[in-house]
């Protein structure tokens, strides 16, 4: 027995380096009589979009346009609409939030809300994290009862890497600069494309093994047994480039891309498993919007962490990857 129906809508951000996230919920709040006790429901959608964040401007346009957080309440003191925000840019685009929406952004912790964001996936969300091995994506049954401690590897622009240990418990114990950033710094500047997806689409189509010094290259075509390194293993990447008497137009940019994509991905899937190693951790899951659900990139961090640990570790990717951190301010509302 509904008995008023008000359209609402409820936002969080999540501004990087790179690309600001949104997390929105549009819905409506009805009234509902049950045993003759009225209670509220909410009914709606979770939706998910980014912008770059160079590109600020459209990103307070689409709010806008949409009319996203006119429900919220408001802070006492100066009347503005509060919405939680975490990322670097929450704090860099304040004023800008201000003047332009009339926001006052409720500034969250960044390894916070990526934390909370993998715990409410890994635990709401059925289908969220899966293994992608071969080309065969796998969902994982989570089981709450097992689910830490685990490694969080977010990889954005740049990459961090957490210790879990539970809601709200958890320690920031690696990263590295060379991440999303980087590989899409680079790939900008060697290929000259002017998208991510683009580059993506490259290395999709490459062969790293023009650029990269394999192995083989070094043992005249053949595996270095020994240690267990077979002739197409990367003795050095992008090692080739040095030998042969060519500049970086005789390269084509599908493999230039190819080679970077794999030197990132390899580094950060054996950081990530050198850290779980280092706090005894099993599982490791991946996130960041460097991922992109590209299985070029998952196969690479999944062969690292799979060659490295000798088959003892596992890497695991999230459904939402990219807006852990938008996820997590927004269930932050709940605190
Ligand atoms: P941050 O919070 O640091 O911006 P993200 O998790 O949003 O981090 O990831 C940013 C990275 O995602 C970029 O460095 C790039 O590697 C990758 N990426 C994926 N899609 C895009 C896109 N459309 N534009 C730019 N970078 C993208």
């Amino acid at each position: 027995d509904a008995q008023s129906d008000s359209q609402i809508s409820h936002l969080a951000l999540d501004i990087g380096g790179t690309l600001a996230k949104l997390v929105y919920f549009s819905g409506n709040k009805s009234s509902v009589k049950a045993s003759g006790r009225s209670r509220s429901i909410l009914q709606g959608k979770l939706h998910f979009s980014k912008f770059e964040t160079s590109k600020i401007d459209d990103c307070v346009a689409f709010i806008k346009r949409k009319q996203l957080g006119s429900h919220h309440p408001k802070d006492l003191g100066n009347d503005r609409i509060v919405v939680k925000a975490t990322g670097g840019g929450a704090f860099k685009f304040a004023d800008l939030f201000k003047e332009k929406l009339d926001f006052c952004l409720d500034k969250e912790d960044e390894m916070d809300c990526l934390v909370a964001g993998a715990n409410f996936l890994l635990k709401a969300v059925d289908q969220e994290a899966f293994t992608y091995i071969g080309g065969q994506k796998e969902f994982v049954k989570i089981n709450q009862d097992d689910l830490y401690p685990f490694l969080l590897v977010n990889i954005g622009s740049g990459v961090s890497m957490i210790k879990v240990d539970g809601n709200g418990k958890f320690e920031r114990v690696s990263g590295t600069s060379l991440g999303g950033g980087t590989f899409w710094g680079l790939g900008k500047l060697l290929t000259k494309c002017n998208s991510f997806d683009e580059l993506l689409e490259l290395s999709h189509q490459g062969n790293n093994r023009v650029v990269d010094m394999l192995v083989g290259d070094i043992y005249g075509g053949i595996d270095y047994s020994k240690m267990g390194l077979s002739s197409t293993a990367i003795a050095s990447s992008f090692g080739k480039t040095i030998s042969a008497n060519k500049v970086l137009e005789n390269y084509r940019a599908e493999d230039l891309a190819r080679s970077l994509l794999r030197m990132i991905s390899n580094n950060i899937g054996q950081i990530a498993y050198l850290t779980a190693l280092r706090f005894g951790l099993k599982r490791i899951f991946f996130g960041g919007f460097f991922i992109r659900g590209h299985a070029y990139t998952m196969d690479t961090i999944s062969v690292a962490v799979h060659y490295w640990s000798k088959g003892d570790a596992q890497a695991m990717f999230l459904r939402h990857e990219g807006f852990l951190g938008a996820l997590g301010a927004f269930v932050n509302y709940n605190k």
